[in-house]
């Protein structure tokens, strides 16, 4: 439902949990966030509203960190429960991802995911894309060109954002028939599903193209086509009036 991605040199925790509270208007059942720290993956997740999520942190607080995901989620696959909430993690807890949309093939995905010997834990078509980018990270140990060869894979409607704990400072987005917004910030780079999340911080954004994946740095943001072609970029500002 809501996606919030950052890399820079702010508490890229405080960043997406602010972002996902000006994303709640859309609704959502579930909500979690991960983020890159002390080379190391942190995650929390939790069934319901924010306050949920934030009595999570409460009780186990994750660190700042350089880098970080979050998400709120409208459930499509697999009921509102904290093992689908995203973010979903790999076995080896080095990379997450958010999801907005619907995987149509992911089944066929999943049973071979399961036959190769990976441990799938949640109903959701979400868990299958984690599994596919760590297996294609571990070739490529470049998590845009992992996210490039995911995409050529799947079916469906679907932003995703992902980190990994190997590319501590970088952020990746995808996209078909579903919304992503980078926000271009000074030494900082903003990923959401609608600007909203990310206007307190920047009005200079990039809107992404129909099968296309974007590759978040600190001080640069590269954007291809799913068949790694480069791709053009339209920037624009955002002008609108923000309350609150
Ligand atoms: N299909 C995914 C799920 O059910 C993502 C739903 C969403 O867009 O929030 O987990």
């Amino acid at each position: 439902c809501g996606i919030v991605g950052y890399v820079g040199g702010q508490s890229a925790l405080d960043v997406v949990l602010a972002g996902l509270k000006r994303l709640e208007y859309r609704g959502y059942d579930s909500a979690g966030v991960a983020v890159l720290a002390d080379g190391g993956l942190a995650a929390a997740r939790k069934a319901g509203k924010l306050a949920n999520l934030d009595k999570v942190l409460a009780e186990r607080p994750l660190p700042s960190g350089t880098a970080g995901i979050g998400h709120t989620r409208w459930a499509t696959h697999g009921g509102p429960t904290d093992a689908n909430a995203h973010p979903h993690l790999d076995n080896s807890g080095r990379v997450a991802v958010v999801h907005n949309g619907i995987i149509e093939n992911f089944a066929l995905l999943r049973a071979e995911l399961v036959e190769r010997g990976h441990e799938l834990t949640s109903e959701t078509d979400t868990e299958v894309v984690t599994h596919l980018l760590a297996e294609s990270f571990s070739s490529t140990e470049d998590l845009a060109e992992a996210m490039r060869q995911v995409c050529g894979r799947l079916e469906g409607a679907f932003t995703l954002v992902a980190v990994h704990a190997d590319e501590p400072d970088v952020v990746v987005g995808a996209r078909r028939n579903s919304p992503l917004v980078v926000g271009v910030g000074d030494g900082e780079h903003f990923l959401a599903s609608d600007v909203a999340a990310f206007i307190a911080h920047t009005r200079e954004a990039i809107e992404l193209g129909q099968d296309q994946v974007v590759e978040l740095r600190r001080d640069g943001v590269n954007v291809t086509g799913f068949d790694g072609s480069p791709a053009t970029v339209r920037p624009y500002h955002v002008d609108w009036d923000v309350s609150a």
